[in-house]
């Protein structure tokens, strides 16, 4: 028989949303007029359909595959030039940001890069994650053989947690000790914290006077209001030397079941060989994706180019907008229900305190069947998100709506 990978076996069991999705279940099954109120606010997918720019492209590379003078096989594993070129000149090169089309990696999914990167890093390194996150960034570690076992609040030895709080805003400050790896995710899954210019650069100064590879997510990047934010590692001083960042598709441009994102690994981000030499992860990362990976449909290239012409920015906007409306709904009517609220303002997500000291999941379960509403409990996404429940902004304007109002009318 043959042996398993035995780090699985130290994940949690109750993932969150599958435990979120029992609960809700054995609810509907119990209250059929619940069910039928039931608005859901949990899981971070977006609600709205693909911007019209991003259909007629899709349709046009279609008709494109379908003819065999312009059909298109394997594509270039590391993603078409028009789109990296794009992806450069937009994001980067017109924010005085330099990124080269060449150190853009496009790929199905942030989620997958998070993952996916810990291939071309070495298994001795000292991790650092902030707490409450995205749990991704845990569970592949722990996939990878970077931890311990999960103690009861579910903390996995050998992990080094930045705990975010009230106090710091959710956003960690460097720590004392040396650390080899960071993940950062700003605008934050799940607080909706920005860092500033000042947090940020505090970072890549630790990072460049500590040797550290700061794993940068920007997933959120197109919510950012506040002009003063930065958008991208890469606005701050030396982040080329010390920094990848992740990117995506899904949340500007609704592309969660379309899949598409990308990575940038700069030219001259270097990282140590055990014998102490050090050598570019960009020719790794290269070599990774070749190996591992066989690009991204064109068709999808093509729409994710789409979001770049003039009616595809515009039409992003008009969704960012969309959602930071509910957004700005649901932050009213948390507050005027006396709670406190964090995030919401350059971010799709809301980070509230329980009231009267409720649990995350006793404040999910009160959500659920007194205003029927789906939230996420901030302990699934670390030990220091309990206490916290998070409500999204990926929904329909008049479920924001209600949900500002039945938040409301909670006793
Ligand atoms: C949604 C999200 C992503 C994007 O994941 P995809 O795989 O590109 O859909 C990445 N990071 C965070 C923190 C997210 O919330």
């Amino acid at each position: 028989m043959a042996y398993l990978n035995e780090n699985y076996l130290k994940l949690k069991a109750g993932y969150l949303f599958p435990e979120i999705a029992r609960r809700v279940n054995a609810f509907c099954e119990k209250d059929p007029e619940g069910k039928a109120r039931l608005i859901r606010c949990g899981i971070g997918d977006v609600t709205e359909a693909l911007p019209p720019a991003v259909v007629d492209a899709m349709h046009k590379a279609v008709d494109e595959m379908a003819s065999r003078d312009t059909f298109r096989g394997y594509g270039p594993e590391q993603g078409y030039l028009f789109l990296r070129q794009a992806i450069a000149d937009n994001d980067f090169r017109a924010h005085d940001v330099e990124v080269d089309a060449d150190e853009i990696f496009v790929s199905d999914g942030s989620k997958c890069d998070c993952g996916n990167i810990l291939d071309i890093l070495g298994h001795q390194n000292r991790i650092g994650i902030p707490d409450p996150v995205y749990p991704v960034y845990v569970d592949t570690n722990v996939m990878a053989g970077h931890t311990g076992t999960a103690n009861d609040i579910g903390a996995y030895a050998g992990l080094h947690y930045l705990p975010g709080n009230a106090e710091n805003g959710f956003v960690p400050d460097p720590p004392k000790e040396k650390l080899d790896v960071v993940y950062l995710c700003f605008p934050n899954n799940p607080t909706g914290a920005v860092a500033t210019r000042k947090q940020l650069k505090a970072w890549v100064d630790y990072a460049l006077a500590n040797d550290t590879l700061l794993l940068f997510d920007a997933a959120y990047e197109a919510y950012i209001q506040n002009k003063e934010i930065p958008r991208s590692i890469y606005e701050i001083p030396g982040a080329r030397r010390c920094a990848i960042e992740f990117r995506s598709f899904s949340k500007s441009g609704g592309f969660t079941g379309v899949r598409c994102a990308f990575i940038v690994v700069p030219k001259e981000l270097q990282a140590k060989t055990p014998d102490g030499k050090t050598a570019p992860l960009h020719g790794l990362w290269a070599r990774r994706m070749s190996t591992k990976f066989n690009g991204v449909s064109y068709i999808v290239q093509r729409a994710a180019e789409a979001l770049y012409s003039h009616q595809g920015k515009e039409q992003v906007a008009a969704l960012v907008a969309h959602y930071m409306g509910n957004a700005k709904i649901l932050c009213e009517g948390a507050r005027k229900a006396g709670l406190k609220v964090f995030g919401g303002e350059n971010a799709p997500y809301i980070w509230v305190k329980t009231p009267q000291g409720l649990s995350s999941w006793q404040m999910f379960d009160k959500m659920l069947t007194e205003a029927n509403v789906v939230i996420t409990p901030g302990s699934g996404f670390g030990s220091a998100g309990e206490g916290y429940f998070r409500i999204s902004a990926f929904n329909s304007r008049a479920n924001a709506e209600e949900v500002a109002r039945r938040i409301q009318a909670l006793k």
